[in-house]
C-alpha cells in the first residue's frame, strides 16, 4: 500500500496530488461475491478508498460507497464484472472523500444518493476539501434521500437494513446490515486488522466508535460476513479482537488522564505498545492512535464537568 496515499486519502486533504500514484496500471478493484448477489469490491495494488459493497439483482442494483475520484475507471470496470445494470442507489456509509469520491458521476448516471442526514449537512455547511481550502460540495454530490436512525431497502430477496451508529467514525455514520444474507457492510467503524481512524473533529468519538463496534457484533454470529471500510473481508472474531484492542486501549488512555498526564506525557509513556505490531499502520500509528484517543475521550471528561442545561 502506498503509505502516503494513503494518509492524504484519509485526511481527504488533497486529491489532486494522488492523481498520479492513482494511475498506477496496477491497481484495481478486486470482486468477491460474498453471498448471491452481494459483491465486495476491494482495491489491490494501491490505495483506491474504502471497500465498496454491490447487491445486484432483477429488482435493482444499491451500491454501498464509490471510492477515491481517482479510481473512477476501475471501480466501473469492477463493477461492469457484476453487473451489466445501472446503480439505482448509492449509499454513502459517512461523508469522507474515499467512500464519496465518485456521487457526481454515479448521480448524474441516474443513482439516488441516500445516507444518514448529517452527512448531507456536513457537505452542505462544510462543503469538501479542495487542496488545503473547503469548498461548495456539488449539488450532485448530495444525498436527495436521507434518514434519521434507520431506515430499510426491499429489493433483490434482501432486506438491507441502514442503521446509524451515533458519534463513531464520524457523526454521521450508516451501517448496512443484509439480514436474510447475513451479510454486513460496516463503513469505517471497522478497519480490520488496524488501528481504526476516530475523527473527532467529524464528530466521532472513541466512545462511540466502540458502542457501534460492539452494537455491530451483536447483529453477528459466527457466519456472519463483514464487509469492513478498510481491510479484507472479516468474520466476527476479526471484530470481537478489534473491540476488545479497542476497548482496552481507551480504559488505559483514560488511567493516565485520570492521573493528570497532558498529552505528550501520555505518548512519550507509550503506553500502547503492546498493539504496536498488530494493529500499526501508515495512516494511524500507535503515537496517533494515542493521541486520537486522548483527545477524544479528554473532550468527554470536560464536557461532564461543564455541561449545563442551557447547552442544550
Ligand atoms: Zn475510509
Ligand atoms: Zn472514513
Amino acid at each position: 500500500m502506498n503509505k502516503l496515499a494513503t494518509l492524504s486519502a484519509i485526511t481527504a486533504l488533497s486529491f489532486s496530488s494522488l492523481m498520479a500514484d492513482n494511475h498506477e496500471q496496477s491497481m484495481k478493484f478486486s470482486a468477491q461475491e460474498v453471498s448471491p448477489g452481494i459483491h465486495m469490491l476491494m482495491g489491490v495494488g494501491g490505495f483506491t478508498g474504502g471497500n465498496v459493497g454491490v447487491l445486484v439483482g432483477s429488482d435493482g442494483v444499491i451500491m454501498i460507497d464509490d471510492a477515491m475520484p481517482s479510481s473512477l475507471e476501475i471501480l466501473q470496470q469492477a463493477i461492469v464484472s457484476v453487473t451489466d445494470r445501472p446503480i439505482d442507489y448509492l449509499i454513502n456509509t459517512h461523508v469522507h472523500g474515499d467512500h464519496t469520491g465518485n456521487n457526481v458521476t454515479f448521480k448524474q448516471q441516474g443513482a439516488a444518493i441516500v445516507a444518514h442526514e448529517n452527512l448531507r449537512q456536513h457537505l452542505l455547511n462544510k462543503g469538501i476539501p479542495k487542496g488545503k481550502e473547503m469548498v461548495q460540495a456539488p449539488k450532485d454530490m448530495l444525498p436527495v434521500i436521507t434518514f434519521a436512525s434507520s431506515m430499510t431497502f426491499h429489493l433483490n430477496g434482501q432486506d438491507a437494513a441502514l442503521v446509524h451508529l451515533p458519534h463513531a467514525h464520524t457523526d454521521g455514520d450508516a451501517i448496512i446490515h443484509f439480514s436474510p444474507a447475513n451479510v454486513i457492510h460496516t463503513g469505517d467503524i471497522f478497519f480490520n486488522g488496524m488501528f481504526p481512524f476516530i475523527d473527532v473533529n467529524s464528530g466521532g468519538s472513541a466512545q462511540g466508535y466502540l458502542a457501534a463496534q460492539k452494537a455491530i457484533l451483536e447483529r453477528s454470529d459466527a457466519k456472519t460476513q463483514i464487509i469492513p471500510g478498510h481491510g479484507p473481508l472479516a468474520k466476527k472474531a476479526d471484530l470481537a479482537a478489534a473491540v476488545s484492542m479497542l476497548e482496552d486501549s481507551i480504559e488505559i488512555v483514560e488511567r493516565l488522564i485520570a492521573a493528570g498526564k497532558t498529552e505528550d506525557e501520555v505518548v512519550k509513556l507509550n503506553p500502547l505498545s503492546k498493539y504496536h505490531d498488530k494493529w500499526n499502520w501508515g495512516f494511524i500509528t500507535t503515537e496517533r492512535m494515542t493521541r486520537q484517543l486522548y483527545k477524544s475521550l479528554s473532550h468527554n471528561n470536560q464536557h461532564a464537568h461543564n455541561d449545563t442545561p442551557h447547552h442544550h
